[in-house]
């Protein structure tokens, strides 16, 4: 054996146990269960399935597949909680609870943290980030819940209108894989202060940190008020967005199931928020300062290992800036230090799944025979440590058509597409060329220009000079196919409620 294959050995044997230390200490043992109704229980068909950790592909943990049986049984006890004894509660008790729910987080970010990193694979500094910015997303609606009122209406004399806002009753929530922890707050959080009960399906890939929230959090809430059916989208996703006594749906993921989500929500007529795909265009302007650009794009594309909705995938790059800013960047993308995302220097951790990377490149294979350049990147990375895990080089391509699949579609890794202009209008049609509308990035010194991109460009949500930055109180969804609704604000609270008006004759 060469030394250089011994060290490589030995790396990766340090990975591994390090690894496997860090899932014993953060996992309890054992498969986990169902939380339905206040109690832990199996799955009514018994049946399993593994999470895995991307860096080592080493099963993690077993998990209840939960089926249609489950989703009916965590249904009417979120039922029976909501009639018994959760429509009853203030606002005051309800940011009480939330706001108790956000401490325990505080308190164990951690723990959390590494969890979130083994299942996921995201690099630890940003798992911590996801875990403190769940916290900050219950104390926000906890507050929140203190404010939703109605408003009287004008009308003639000798009568009284008023609006009140009410909840819903049961919400059926689904989530990805991405953000595991995040999205179950960004979910949990605005349901529950609306007055709601909760059934949570998280994603087969990254079930774990939901469970340990539940587990830290079920001598918080009473019984049924939050349920937990882990499974397969197929079987526990389905019938929980189609089941009939569901009368709110709120999901997040792809397109493609957002449209079935929406298709079952039809027969019940039941409303739904959806948070869905993103193929999002940043925006570099010939006066931009290119080591300030630089740095918000590398934010925008290989934040979360390019598994974020709103990532910056799309470059446009000013004809001006081009050169400057192209050297820079794949330097800077060269540069991320890739490898072992529980080490805190690591800033791009493996994909979610050997599944999911072979997806990502396969986008990249269908650009090279598209005949695009691959500036960087566009394998594996090289370090043989990193051969088990599903790990995907920062890449950056350049000379797509942009009516080909690989721009018009969502990727998911981090693949950068690149674009020159000149001409603002042309560029602002093709920026506006997609099915989605999830974010933009607009990057300039010059306020005038950012505003007028701002305007023009079809998203939820437009940074300028920055990028994925979420401060609770930004409403943010999409335009287009991606979603309906939005989240993290004031006005989610509206979605998770229903007008009732209140007509008097005095
Ligand atoms: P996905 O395949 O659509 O899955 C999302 C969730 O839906 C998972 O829990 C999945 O279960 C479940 N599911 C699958 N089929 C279902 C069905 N027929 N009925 C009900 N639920 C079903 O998406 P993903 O691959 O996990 O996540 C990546 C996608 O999410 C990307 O498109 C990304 O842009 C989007 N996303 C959007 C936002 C946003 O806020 N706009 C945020 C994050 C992610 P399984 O786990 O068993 O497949
Ligand atoms: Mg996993």
């Amino acid at each position: 054996m060469s030394t250089e294959s011994a060290s490589v050995e030995e790396r990766k044997n340090v990975i591994e146990q390090r690894h496997r230390e860090a899932a014993s200490e953060a996992i309890p043992e054992g498969p986990a269960k169902l939380y339905v109704d206040g109690e832990w229980v199996e799955s009514a068909s018994g049946e399993t399935f593994e999470t895995r950790d991307p860096t080592t592909n080493e099963v993690l943990a077993t998990v209840a597949a939960g089926t249609a049986e489950d989703v009916d049984r965590a249904v009417a006890a979120a039922q029976s909680a909501y009639e018994d004894e959760w429509a009853d509660t203030s606002a005051r008790e309800r940011q009480g609870i939330l706001n108790e729910i956000a401490g325990r987080i505080e308190g164990r970010i951690d723990e959390f943290a590494t969890i979130d990193t083994l299942d996921n694979g995201k690099p630890i500094r940003e798992s911590r980030a996801d875990a403190y910015i769940a916290a900050d997303y219950f104390r926000y609606f906890a507050g929140a819940a203190r404010r939703t009122g109605g408003e009287t209406v004008p009308t003639e004399s000798g009568k009284h209108v008023e609006t009140i806002r009410e909840p819903y009753g049961v919400v059926g929530q689904v989530i990805p894989w991405n953000f595991p922890l995040l999205m179950a707050a960004w979910k949990i959080a605005p349901a529950l202060a609306a007055g709601n009960t909760v059934v949570l399906k998280p994603a087969e890939e990254t079930p774990l940190s939901a469970l340990e929230l539940v587990r830290e959090i079920e001598d918080v809430l009473p019984d049924g008020v939050l349920n937990l059916v882990t499974g397969f989208g197929e079987e526990a996703g389905a019938p929980l967005t189609s089941h009939p006594d569901v009368r709110k749906v709120a999901f997040t993921g792809s397109t493609a199931v957002g449209k079935e989500v929406m298709k079952a929500a039809a027969e019940t007529i039941t409303d739904v928020t959806l948070e869905l795909g993103g193929k999002s265009p940043v925006v570099v302007f010939p006066d931009a300062d290119v080591e300030r650009a630089v740095r918000v794009v590398m934010l925008a594309m290989f934040y979360n290992t390019g598994e974020c909705c709103t990532a910056g995938t799309r470059l446009f790059l000013h004809a001006d800036v081009k050169e400057a800013f192209m050297e820079a960047f794949v330097a800077a993308a060269e540069d991320l230090t890739v490898g072992d995302p529980l080490e805190k220097e690591t800033r791009l951790g493996p994909k979610v799944s050997r599944e999911q990377a072979e997806r990502t490149l396969g986008f990249v294979e269908e650009a090279r025979e598209l005949d695009a350049t691959i500036h960087t990147g566009g394998g594996a990375p090289d370090d043989e440590a990193l051969a088990e895990g599903a790990f995907v080089a920062p890449t950056i391509i350049e000379g797509l058509n942009h009516d080909s699949r690989p721009v018009q579609e969502e990727i998911f890794g981090p693949v950068e597409e690149v674009f020159e202009w000149t001409d603002y209008e042309a560029m602002i049609e093709l920026a506006n060329d997609v099915d989605y509308g999830l974010a933009a990035g607009v990057i300039t010194e010059d306020l005038d220009r950012a505003y007028e991109a701002a305007h023009d460009i079809e998203a939820g949500t437009v940074w300028v000079n920055q990028y994925n930055d979420f401060p609770p109180g930004m409403p943010f969804g999409g335009f287009k196919q991606s979603g309906i609704g939005r989240e993290n604000a004031a006005e989610t609270l509206e979605h998770y409620t229903q007008t009732k008006s209140i007509d008097i004759d005095l």
